[in-house]
C-alpha cells in the first residue's frame, strides 16, 4: 500500500487527512529514525494546520524525538531551518490543493524533500503499525522556534545581491493568496528596499480571498494593480510558497515555462555549469543551455528528482515549468521567495520583465487528459509501438517521443487515473497535431480504437 504521493499526502482535512493520520506518520518517522534525533514541524495558513501540527508533535515524542515546533511558514522556510536545526522535519501543508484539503510532506536532514526510498521504508512502519514507544522517561523533549521565517529571509538577502537591488528602490505588487507567504514575501521585499502593496496578505486558512494555485486567471487584481501603479512587477504564492508566478510589468503573466528558462539564462550569464528539470518541461532549456554550451540533465517529473541530480553533478540551476525553481547557492529545494529576490537582482541592472520574456526562444505548448485503467501495461505497448515505428523515445519518466520539430509526452500522473499528454512544437498547429498524435497512440494501446 501506498500513503505518499508524488509530493507528501494530501486530501481533505480532519477527513483523510487526520490528527490520527498525522500521529501516525510521526510515529513511523520516529521509529524510523530509530527514536533518535531531532524533528523540526510546522504548517502552512491552513485552517486545520494547527490540529494536525499538534497530532503530529504528539506522535514524534511518544516515539522518543526531540520536537523543535517551528510554527506558521513557507515549506521552503521550514526546509532551510530544517537543514540547519534538525535531523528530519515535518510540514504540514497541501501547497497549491484547494481550501478543504491539508497534507503532510516530509523533509530529510539536509532540508531536501524526503527521498522516496525513506518514504517507502515508513510506508511499511505506518501500515505494519509497528511503532517505537519511548519508555516513559525517554518521551522526547519539546522546544519552539518563532525565528524561523526571519532565519530563512535573513539568508535569502545573503543569497542575492541586496545592495545592488535597494538602489534600485522596486515598486512590487504581491498577492500572496492568505497562503504562508504572507509571513515573509512581503517583508523580504521592503528588506531589499522595495514599496510593496500587496493582496491576500492576511494569513488566513480559510483563504477568503483566492484559491492556493496561483492561476492567472485567479490573478487579475494583481494584474490590474501591477498596471494601475506602475509597478516594476506582481508576484503570486502559491498556499506554501515554495512556488511563484510573476506579472510583468504591463500585468502580462509570465508563462512559467518562460521564467524557468529565462532564469536559466541568467543564472548561467554568470556562471557556466549543467543545469536540470524534468522531461515535460520545454525545450526552451535545451536551446538555453546549448546556447550557453553547457549541459541539460532532463529527469523523472517531480522536483525531488531535479533537486537529487542537482546535487548529484553539481549543477548550478534547475527548475520545473511550474513556477518551482531551485537555486543551488541557497538550497536543494523549490523556493519562491529566493526565485522572486533573485528576479530583483536580475532587473537590478535596468531590464524590464517584458525584456527578459522577449529574449526566450518561443514555442508552443498543447496538452490533454484521458482516462487510465490499467497505465503500466498502456505505456508498455505504447513504448513498443513507438519503437516499431523508429521514433526516438526518451523513457525517463512516461514515453516522451522526440521529433525534428517537437515532443510529445505520455505520462500516467502521479496523483489521479489519468494518462496526461503534452506536447510542444514551434507552431501552435503543430503542437496540436503532436499531441492529437500521442493521444491515438494511447488509445491504440489500450485497443479502444
Ligand atoms: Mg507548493
Amino acid at each position: 500500500m501506498r500513503l505518499f504521493g508524488t509530493n507528501g499526502v494530501r486530501g481533505r482535512a480532519n477527513e483523510y487527512i487526520s490528527p490520527e493520520m498525522a500521529t501516525r506518520v510521526a510515529k513511523s518517522l520516529g521509529t524510523y529514525m530509530k527514536s533518535e534525533g531531532t524533528v523540526a514541524i510546522g504548517c502552512d495558513t491552513r485552517i486545520s494546520g494547527q490540529m494536525l501540527k499538534s497530532a503530529a508533535i504528539a506522535g514524534a515524542l511518544s516515539a522518543g524525538l526531540k520536537v523543535i515546533d517551528v510554527g506558521v511558514g513557507p515549506t521552503p522556510s521550514i526546509q532551510y531551518y530544517v537543514r540547519d536545526y534538525a535531523d528530519a522535519g515535518i510540514v504540514i501543508t497541501a501547497s497549491h490543493n484547494p481550501r478543504e484539503d491539508n497534507g503532510i510532506k516530509l523533509i530529510a536532514g539536509d532540508g531536501s524533500e524526503f527521498p522516496r526510498d525513506g518514504e517507502r521504508a515508513l510506508e511499511e512502519i505506518y501500515f505494519s503499525e509497528k511503532y517505537a514507544v519511548a519508555s516513559w522517561e525517554k518521551t522526547g523533549e519539546f522546544t519552539t522556534d518563532p525565528g524561523v521565517n526571519d532565519y530563512y529571509i535573513r539568508n535569502i538577502l545573503r543569497s542575492v545581491d541586496a545592495e545592488s537591488i535597494r538602489k534600485r528602490r522596486f515598486k512590487v505588487v504581491v498577492d500572496t493568496g492568505c497562503g504562508a507567504g504572507a509571513l515573509t514575501l512581503p517583508f523580504l521585499l521592503r528588506k531589499l528596499g522595495c514599496e510593496v502593496l500587496t493582496l491576500g496578505a492576511q494569513a488566513d486558512g480559510t483563504f477568503p480571498w483566492r484559491n492556493p494555485e496561483p492561476l492567472p486567471e485567479a490573478l487579475g487584481e494583481l494584474s490590474d494593480l501591477v498596471k494601475k501603479t506602475g509597478a516594476d512587477f506582481g508576484a503570486a504564492h502559491d498556499g506554501d510558497a515554495d512556488r511563484i508566478v510573476f506579472m510583468d510589468e504591463k500585468g502580462e503573466f509570465v508563462n512559467e515555462e518562460v521564467l524557468l528558462s529565462m532564469m536559466a539564462q541568467y543564472v548561467l550569464e554568470g556562471k557556466k555549469g549543467p543545469i536540470v528539470t524534468p522531461v515535460s518541461s520545454s525545450q526552451r532549456m535545451a536551446d538555453v543551455a546549448a546556447a550557453a554550451g553547457v549541459e541539460l540533465h532532463w529527469t523523472a517529473v517531480g522536483s525531488i528528482n531535479v533537486a537529487r541530480k542537482m546535487m548529484e553533478i553539481g549543477a548550478v540551476f534547475g527548475g520545473e515549468g511550474n513556477g518551482g525553481l531551485i537555486f543551488p547557492e541557497h538550497q536543494y529545494c523549490r523556493d519562491g521567495g529566493m526565485a522572486c529576490a533573485k528576479l530583483l537582482e536580475i532587473l537590478a541592472s535596468g531590464k524590464k520583465v517584458s525584456d527578459l520574456t522577449k529574449n526566450v526562444p518561443v514555442y508552443y505548448n498543447a496538452k490533454t487528459k484521458h482516462p487510465s485503467k490499467d497505465p503500466a501495461a498502456t505505456m508498455e505497448k505504447v513504448k513498443a509501438e513507438a519503437l516499431d515505428l523508429g521514433l526516438k523515445v526518451d523513457t525517463t519518466d512516461g514515453v516522451k517521443l522526440c521529433f525534428e520539430d517537437g515532443w510529445t509526452l505520455i505520462r500516467p500522473s502521479g496523483t489521479e487515473p489519468i494518462f496526461r499528454i503534452f506536447a510542444e512544437a514551434k507552431t501552435e498547429a503543430r503542437a496540436e497535431e503532436l499531441m492529437n498524435r500521442g493521444l491515438k497512440m494511447l488509445k491504440t494501446a489500450e485497443g479502444s480504437e
